[in-house]
């Protein structure tokens, strides 16, 4: 079988890698000529517009699924013409637009912070003073990792924020002070059955994830389980969806989803009996979910603007490297380190260990 995948980076190069043992091929398109995916299967090279391409993507491949969420619409009404494609575009579009994702949040009953939809300099002050300070202004579209958001901390901040995002639409969320991130990896096949991997606990630096922690039997999953069971259930979804909380008190207020593989999620690739890139194959070719249980203590450890030496990373007890093949570049995720460890105490050191190597000591 064969799964078109819109994107060619590190996420469809391991979702093709989990592809490999079911007999699974995956075929990309990317723009980039370079795409690091190309290491592990066909890349059609062209533009994500390109008719000619799309065609051969959605004529070759039994149902085509993405790896990121700013596919063009026109491209994906193209592809949903002419075969299956999962999760259903509908959540792309969701997704992609920080405003509609939160309008479907509070819908479905899911709490989230504040925010208003900010068009004009006028909207900025009503939004500043229905949400209160300190607050977040974000584009709406196409942020990713930090970028395209600004922390308001005091009304002198605005017109430098505004000033440097506006052009685009943008969304004012009250800045939460939350005690952790965690992250929920949801997957449900085409037939209904939904399963949840172990509450993941995140941490960002510069608005980008450093490292995660599977939390088995945490207190919070029931809440995180009940609302990723709601929007799975409204968006009739099929794959893998990601959401990420905030955790302030007893409450998780969802900040945002990813109808994708995640990155929080890259620890089950050796710490869960199934991993998040294999379940959401299955999910999306039509075969029967894995377990999603931790086999072990499990972490994650992300290597961000270059890689530290592959020996260093190995000697860490419990660590497995994985490298993406790309172009170091500040601020670029390169590769990562998942560990399996026998218990608490030992994943901390394996961890404490792969975040200075990270850092570069
Ligand atoms: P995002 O792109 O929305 O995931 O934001 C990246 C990171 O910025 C988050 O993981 C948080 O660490 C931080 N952040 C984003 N929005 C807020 C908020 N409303 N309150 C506090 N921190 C935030």
């Amino acid at each position: 079988m064969i799964v078109g995948i819109m994107g060619g980076g590190q996420l469809a190069k391991m979702l093709a890698l989990a592809g490999q043992p079911l007999g699974i091929q995956c075929l990309f398109l990317d723009p980039a000529p370079d795409a690091c995916a190309r290491s592990a299967g066909e890349l059609l090279c062209g533009d994500y517009g390109d008719e000619g391409l799309l065609d051969q993507l959605a004529r070759r491949a039994s149902v085509v699924t993405y790896e990121f969420e700013n596919v063009p619409e026109a491209s994906l009404r193209r592809l949903a013409s002419r075969g299956a494609v999962y999760p259903d575009p509908r959540a792309l579009a969701i997704a992609r637009d920080r405003w509609h994702e939160k309008r479907l949040f509070a819908e479905l009953g899911i709490p989230t912070p504040p925010f208003v939809a900010i068009d004009t300099r006028t909207d900025l002050e009503r939004g500043l003073a229905a949400v209160g300070l300190p607050a977040v202004l974000k584009t709406r579209t196409m942020g990713y990792d930090g970028k395209g958001q600004r922390v308001l901390r005091d009304a002198a901040d605005a017109d430098g924020a505004y000033a440097a995002l506006s052009g685009s639409p943008l969304i004012l969320e009250g800045f939460v002070a939350f005690s952790r991130e965690v992250s929920l990896i949801a997957v449900r096949d085409r037939f209904g059955d939904a399963r949840f991997y172990p509450l993941t606990e995140n941490v960002h630096r510069s608005g980008v994830l450093a490292q995660s922690v599977a939390r088995p039997g945490d207190p919070m999953t029931a809440q995180a389980e009940d609302y990723a069971r709601r929007l799975l259930g409204h968006l009739d979804y099929v794959g893998v969806l990601a959401v990420e909380f905030f955790q302030k008190g007893h409450d998780l207020l969802a900040n945002e989803m990813a109808p994708r593989v995640h990155n929080s999620g890259h620890w089950t690739i050796e710490g869960a009996e199934t991993s998040q890139f294999e379940n959401h194959l299955r999910a999306v070719a039509g075969l029967p979910l894995g377990a999603t249980c931790p086999v072990a203590a499990a972490g994650m450890v992300n290597f961000v603007g270059r890689l530290p030496e592959p020996a260093a990373v190995l000697a860490v007890p419990g660590a497995h490297l994985h490298v993406y093949g790309k172009d170091p570049r500040p601020g670029r995720k390169v590769g990562h380190a998942t560990v399996r460890a026998q218990g608490e105490a030992q994943l901390r050191e394996a961890l404490a260990r792969l975040a200075a190597l990270a850092a570069g000591s």
